[in-house]
């Protein structure tokens, strides 16, 4: 039998079904007489819940890498949300309600506003809200803390829903590929099978009535077939599949220390996106050529304050010892649009997309521009270092910028501090304004960074967040191809490089085009890399 769900993560598997089922845990609508006994149920619970995420967030980082674990810091701060377990608690408070009954009151009015919502990705984070609240009821009802025990080799686990919790802890030794019955693309399951790379199908229906333990299963992470006890001749043709992705992936694997050179001959540099200092480490494992974008407005995030001048010098440092010399391309910050920080109000606007955000914010507010200009300069000795400012629009924003890197380099030579006159000063080109103009910048600036995500929305008015809009969001549009092809000529004609770091680098069906313009960078995800250098060699 063969059923057909969302192919989530590459690759195929054959195994022995398991299926993965968390014990029923029977909620009644029992009133408690001793509020305070219950309230303090409710509060061991909640800590037991932290103990154990944590210890299941520290394991994520050794098997997925710090910016994948991050989604357990979101349950942590789930714990701490005043609405979320705050609620729970007036629950038992004002209304005797025992603790579990509780919990699930609040978790469904929390489900129900998120599962309403527009946003593909906000409607996901309703699975964070749902694995939170199980967690903090099996904690109630003592049954806590109990990871599934897979003895088997082989084995393919098979569940409802799998929760980042259930998938952080999966044994990588004997899970061999996953299937659930809900789940798409995007949520956490997915992603987190793509980073262990375990070839899993998701939102199969009704998958965990179509097995039993024991049933016999491939599972097709291309196509998002699984097929239930196949016959001799379809597991040999499988075998056989399986082993051709290995051989691939292993061919891949070759490709980690080799240049990235065209078939035409140019040497090509293929980078890796970072959010945090921790995240090198992944470039580097995959054969990047350097960092071709830290997003550093995430050093700024999760926290009550901005990140000090040392703190930030301390991460620039660290990236840059680590790349021993590859080039490092650090953005300033670019905060604003979607991305806010509860420690700095900005003004309502009905476009924040186009409004008060990245350069714009950081020229007009120059206290917390210099901080971090003063952490990347005394950063600068420690390595390759170029700098970028984001939302460029025309030439007069760079130059303002660059008065205030002369006048933090005038404030450290004063303080006889050090920092390299090595630095190469570059602009993200994401606002077609500064695309069209390119030839004129590029007398300017020492580089260019393509930022597709927002260039493309620019160009196309078309939001990027916005579902309902998304079949205009198209990088092969031929307008934005103009647009990139216009920023590379630019470029090339003062004799200046061009790299993009927009998703649309790692995208296999534009890198050919790209190539063909002769982009001389591309930086993307850590996990992309590899298989970009390949087909960059192809070109
Ligand atoms: C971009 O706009 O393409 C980009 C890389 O920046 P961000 O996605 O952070 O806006
Ligand atoms: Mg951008």
């Amino acid at each position: 039998m063969i059923k057909k769900g969302i192919a989530a993560s590459k690759g195929y598997a054959i195994g022995t079904v398991f299926i993965q089922e968390h014990e029923e845990i029977v909620i009644t609508d029992k009133k408690v007489e001793d509020i305070a006994a219950e309230k303090e149920n409710l509060k061991k619970a909640l800590e037991a819940s932290r103990v154990q995420l944590e210890a299941i967030k520290a394991k994520a980082v050794e098997s997925m890498g710090a910016e994948k674990a991050e989604v357990f810091e979101a349950h942590i701060t789930l714990l701490d949300d005043p609405e979320f377990t705050g609620a729970m608690e007036l629950e038992v408070d004002s209304n005797s309600i025992n603790a579990m009954k509780a919990v699930e009151n609040v978790t469904n009015t929390f489900v129900m506003i998120f599962e309403s919502m527009e946003d593909a990705y906000m409607r996901e984070r309703a699975a964070d809200i749902k694995d939170v609240s199980k967690r903090i009821i099996a904690n109630l009802a003592g049954k806590g803390g109990e990871g599934f025990a897979i003895t088997e080799e082989n084995t393919v686990v098979v569940a409802h829903d799998l929760t980042p919790s259930d998938t952080a802890q999966l044994d990588r030794s004997k899970v061999v590929g996953f299937i659930t019955n809900i789940g798409g693309r995007t949520s956490h399951a997915a992603i987190m099978a793509r980073t262990l790379e375990i070839p899993a199908v998701l939102g199969l229906g009704d998958i965990t009535k179509a097995v039993k333990t024991g049933d016999k299963v491939i599972v097709d992470g291309i196509t998002g077939d699984v097929i239930i006890n196949p016959s001799a001749e379809v597991l040999a043709e499988y075998e056989a599949k399986k082993e051709k992705f290995r051989a691939e992936q292993e061919e891949l694997k070759k490709l980690i220390d080799v240049k990235t050179v065209t078939k035409a001959g140019k040497r090509v540099e293929v980078c890796g996106n970072i959010g945090k200092a921790a995240d090198v480490d992944q470039v580097l494992a995959n054969g990047g050529d350097g960092v071709g974008l830290f997003r550093t407005e995430f050093l700024y995030m999760d926290r009550d304050q901005a990140p000090t001048e040392d703190e930030q010098y301390d991460s620039y440092k660290y990236v840059l010892e680590k790349m021993e010399g590859k080039q490092v391309v650090i953005r300033t910050l670019d905060i604003g649009g979607d991305k806010t920080l509860p420690y700095l109000p900005l003004p309502e606007e009905m476009n924040p997309f186009l409004g008060y955000r990245a350069i714009r914010l950081c020229l007009d507010r120059k206290e917390i521009f210099k901080v971090q200009l003063r952490a990347l300069l005394r950063a600068s000795v420690y390595g390759n270092l170029c700098v970028m400012f984001p939302m460029i629009s025309g030439l007069e924003e760079f130059l303002q910028a660059k008065e205030v890197v002369e006048e933090c380099k005038a404030e450290l030579k004063a303080e006889g501090k050090e920092y390299s006159e090595k630095i190469q000063w570059g602009i993200m080109v994401e606002i077609p304004a500064a695309a069209v103009y390119a030839d004129e910048l590029a007398k300017h600036v020492d580089f260019f960074s393509i930022g597709t995500n927002d260039l493309i929305q620019y160009t196309l008015a078309a939001d990027r967040m916005s579902e309902k809009v998304s079949y205009l969001y198209n990088p092969m549009h031929p307008a934005v191809l103009r647009l990139i092809k216009m920023t590379i000529d630019g470029a090339h004609s003062q004799g200046k490089w061009v790299g993009m770091c927009g998703e649309m680098a790692g995208d296999e069906t534009a890198i050919p085009t790209l190539v063909e313009y002769g982009l001389d960078e591309f930086s993307m995800s850590a996990t992309s890399i590899l298989n970009a250098k390949k087909i960059i060699m192809e070109q």
